[in-house]
């Protein structure tokens, strides 16, 4: 049986900053993937946004690991030839009842530490983007694109550099944290760990269910959305980062428009309650639907400019129906103080990988040292 100062349940963009972080510090660190590859669940399939921060409550975990990692993600990619842009991007309020939402979510963002937020009119949005209409916009210049399939084989390609053990095609089914050491039981065989992270993303309650721990009763509702892509040939009706003001009911940011790093417009996500985590594909929106959500932004947008790109589900912790702020859950486990528990790592969650890499560092070093 192997010996592991750290076992990481989770290949996807936090599970892999988490083993880069780890591994400079500490030997035998592996991390466990249950599929064949790394970051195949939402680190690969999200709108790739490097957020700036302003839009979490003042004083959250999603608040100021949004912001530190917003810097460190830019810092990493230009380092290790990440493909990123620092594009800037404009919330946009669509008539003069929303600019009074505007005023509020700048204000939110100042204190949060979001540097550069500015109000423009009208005829500053169209300088910058001539087919969108609003009435006003913030711009947030610190907002860019990451391509995240390559940020999560960045941050494991330095894990595996510096000794870490990483292990795909390895599904945890048991653990046993009662003892001083946490023996995990994958379908690549068993290991004995003096530390646990549980970074498993949409299963993560799952996971902790799995050791009988109670921060299981932290549920996660998958919420599931849907991108298209406008076709090349009107591309241009884009040129940067577009948002509406954020969904009301909390859910999302809303279906925005995004310039990818490849000159595509993605319109989406959609957001909606999914009964099963692995749905990807059931029931898909029509084309229409991204047309109406759009459509106020971007009132040239026709069906026929639109075709279905990929979907990603979100791994919320407010069930259907709650409409209140949700933060990122990092603990130590009350019951076996050797386990961190990472669960309702939804967005920000890309932006902020290698922030959350630091915080959990602080509470290894107490676990392990
Ligand atoms: C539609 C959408 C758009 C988004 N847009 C953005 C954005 O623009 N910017 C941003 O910052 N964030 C965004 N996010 C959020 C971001 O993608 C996620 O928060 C982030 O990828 C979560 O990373 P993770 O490592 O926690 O989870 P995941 O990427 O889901 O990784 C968890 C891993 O754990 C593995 N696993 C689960 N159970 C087990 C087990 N029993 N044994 C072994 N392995 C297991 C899974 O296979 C998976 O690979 C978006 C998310 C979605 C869904």
């Amino acid at each position: 049986m192997d010996r592991a100062n750290i076992v990481i349940i989770g290949g996807g963009v936090v599970g892999c900053a988490l083993a880069r972080a780890a591994s400079a510090k500490w030997k035998d660190v592996f991390l466990l993937e249950q599929m064949p590859k790394l970051g195949m669940g939402a680190s690969s399939r999200n709108s790739g946004v490097i957020h700036s921060g302003l839009y979490y409550t003042p004083g959250s975990l999603k608040a100021s690991l949004c912001v530190r990692g917003n810097k460190l993600t830019y810092e990493f990619c230009a380092a290790h030839g990440v493909p990123h842009r620092n594009t800037g991007k404009l919330v946009v309020a669509t008539s003069r009842e929303q600019e009074p939402r505007l005023a509020e979510l700048i204000q939110r963002g100042r204190t949060n530490g979001v540097e550069g937020l500015r109000l423009i009119d009208a005829a500053a949005i169209r300088a910058r983007e001539p087919h969108i209409a609003g009435t006003a916009a913030i711009e947030v210049p610190s907002t860019g694109i990451v391509a995240s399939e390559d940020l999560v084989k960045a941050y494991a390609r330095i894990a595996v550099e510096q000794g870490a053990d990483i292990v795909t095609h390895a599904k945890v089914e048991k653990i046993d944290a009662k003892g001083g050491l946490v023996r995990v039981t994958s379908s690549a065989g068993e290991i004995e760990t003096r530390c646990l992270v549980n970074s498993a993303g949409l299963f993560a309650d799952e996971v902790a269910a799995l050791m009988a721990s109670e921060m299981a009763r932290h549920r996660i509702y998958p919420v599931r959305g849907e991108y298209c892509e406008i076709v090349r040939a009107r591309s241009d009706l884009v040129r940067g980062l577009v948002y509406p003001l954020p969904h009301p009911e909390g859910l999302s940011l809303g279906v925005h428009l995004t310039k990818t790093l490849w000159d595509t417009v993605l319109v989406g996500p959609t957001a909606h309650y999914i009964a099963d985590k692995n749905d990807y594909e059931s029931n898909p929106p029509p084309v229409e639907d991204f047309v109406r959500m759009a459509r106020p932004m971007l009132p040239e947008i026709r069906a026929e400019d639109l075709m279905p790109a990929y979907t990603g589900i979100r791994a919320k912790l407010a069930p259907p129906g709650s409409h209140h702020p949700t933060d990122f859950i990092i603990e130590r486990d009350p019951q076996f103080p050797n386990v961190m528990q990472l669960i309702g790592m939804e967005s920000p969650a890309l932006t902020s990988a290698g922030a959350i890499a630091e915080h959990v560092m602080g509470f290894l070093s107490d676990i392990l040292n």
